[in-house]
C-alpha cells in the first residue's frame, strides 16, 4: 500500500490583507488539514527576515508525515508576514510595526495590524497549541526555544540545544504566542536554525521537533510519537551583544558553534575600521560558560547597536 504524505493532503487558501498603492492588497497563505479536536497551528515568518527557514521546516514536516496519522486538526502559516518576507526585513516596511507586537489586530488597523487580526480570525480561533516558528534567518542563527508557562512539553519536544524562560520577559499579551495564551492554548517559540551550509540539517531538526510536539499535542496519534530528542540545556537571562559604533563584523567562530558552550574570554568576532581593517571593538565570551544562543556566520556591515549575538549562562 503506498503511502498519502501530508504534504499532498493540504487546503491551501489565500486571504487578502489591505496593502501597498500598487498592489492593494497581499495574499496571507493558510494551510488546513484533518478535522475536530485538538488543533494546533504551525506559523513560521512572524519575522519576514527569518521566514523562508522556518516555512522549509514545516515543508519536510508535512513531506514525512504520513496522513493516516494525524488525529485531530492541523492549522498552518508558513508565510506569516508576506510583505516582510518580500523586504527580507523584520517587519513589513508599509508601516514599519512589528507583527510580534502587534496583537490582536485591528481590523480597521494599518497593514501589520490587519494582518495580526486576520491571523486571529482565520488561524487562532479555537486551536490548543501554537508553534511559532522564528529565529534563524537571513543574518543569523539560533539554538534556542523560548520555554512558556503551560507550553513546557511542547518545549522539551522541541529540543532546542537551549532553553529560556520566557515568562520572565514579561511580555505582555502581544505577540502571536502570549496572545493565543491569553485564548488557552498551550504555546512554544523557537529559535533555531538560518541560513548556512548546515541550513538542511537544522530544517530537519526542527521537523523532527515538531513532529514530536504535535504528538504531545495529540494531533499527531501519540503512539507515533517519535523517538525523545535529547534534553536542552536551560539558561538564565540572556545578554545581547552590541557593537558600540558602526563598522565590518569579522566573525572568528563560526556556524558550527551555534548551540555550545564556550569558555568566559572566547574570543567570538572583532568589528574592525570598513576601510583601514583596523580593529575597532572585541567580542569576547562574557561569562565563565557561555552559552551561544545566537551569533552572526559571516562577515557583516552592521550599525551601532545592531544584534550580534545572544548569549546566556547555564541555569543552576
Ligand atoms: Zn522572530
Amino acid at each position: 500500500m503506498s503511502t498519502t504524505w501530508l504534504a499532498d493532503q493540504v487546503n491551501w487558501r489565500e486571504v487578502w490583507i489591505g496593502a501597498g498603492a500598487a498592489s492593494g492588497s497581499a495574499a496571507l497563505t493558510v494551510g488546513s488539514v484533518g478535522s475536530g479536536r485538538p488543533v494546533a497551528l504551525v506559523a513560521a515568518g512572524v519575522h519576514g527576515d527569518e521566514g523562508p527557514w522556518g516555512a522549509w521546516a514545516i515543508r519536510r514536516l508535512l513531506e514525512r508525515l504520513p496522513a493516516r496519522w494525524l488525529a485531530g486538526s492541523l492549522r498552518l502559516l508558513p508565510v506569516a508576514n508576506p510583505l516582510a518576507m518580500a523586504a527580507d526585513a523584520r517587519c513589513a516596511p508599509l508601516d514599519g510595526l512589528d507583527l510580534n507586537r502587534s496583537f490582536p489586530g485591528r481590523e480597521d488597523g494599518s497593514h501589520t495590524e490587519m494582518l495580526a487580526a486576520a491571523i486571529v480570525r482565520e488561524a487562532l480561533a479555537g486551536v490548543d497549541a501554537v508553534i511559532d516558528l522564528h529565529g534563524g534567518g537571513s543574518w543569523c542563527i539560533n539554538a534556542f526555544c523560548h520555554d512558556f508557562r503551560g507550553g513546557h512539553d511542547l518545549t522539551q519536544a522541541i529540543a532546542a540545544p537551549f532553553t529560556v524562560d520566557a515568562d520572565g520577559r514579561g511580555m505582555g499579551p502581544v505577540s502571536l504566542t502570549t496572545h493565543a495564551r491569553t485564548q488557552g492554548a498551550r504555546v512554544t517559540a523557537v529559535e533555531m536554525g538560518g541560513r548556512g551550509s548546515t541550513e538542511a540539517q537544522w530544517a530537519d531538526r526542527i521537523a523532527d521537533g515538531l513532529l514530536r510536539a504535535l504528538a504531545v499535542v495529540g494531533v499527531v496519534a501519540p503512539d507515533r510519537a517519535p523517538a525523545p530528542g535529547g534534553s536542552s540545556v536551560p539558561v538564565g537571562p540572556t545578554r545581547v551583544l552590541r557593537p558600540r559604533t558602526g563598522g565590518v563584523f569579522l566573525p572568528d567562530l563560526r556556524e558550527d558553534a551555534i548551540g555550545t558552550i564556550v569558555r568566559g574570554g572566547t574570543q567570538l568576532g572583532r568589528l574592525v575600521h570598513p576601510g583601514t581593517f583596523a580593529v575597532v571593538e572585541t567580542f569576547v565570551a562574557p561569562f565563565a560558560q557561555t552559552a551561544l544562543l545566537l551569533l552572526r556566520p559571516t562577515v557583516a556591515a552592521l550599525a551601532a547597536g545592531d544584534m550580534t549575538y545572544v548569549v546566556a549562562e547555564p541555569a543552576g
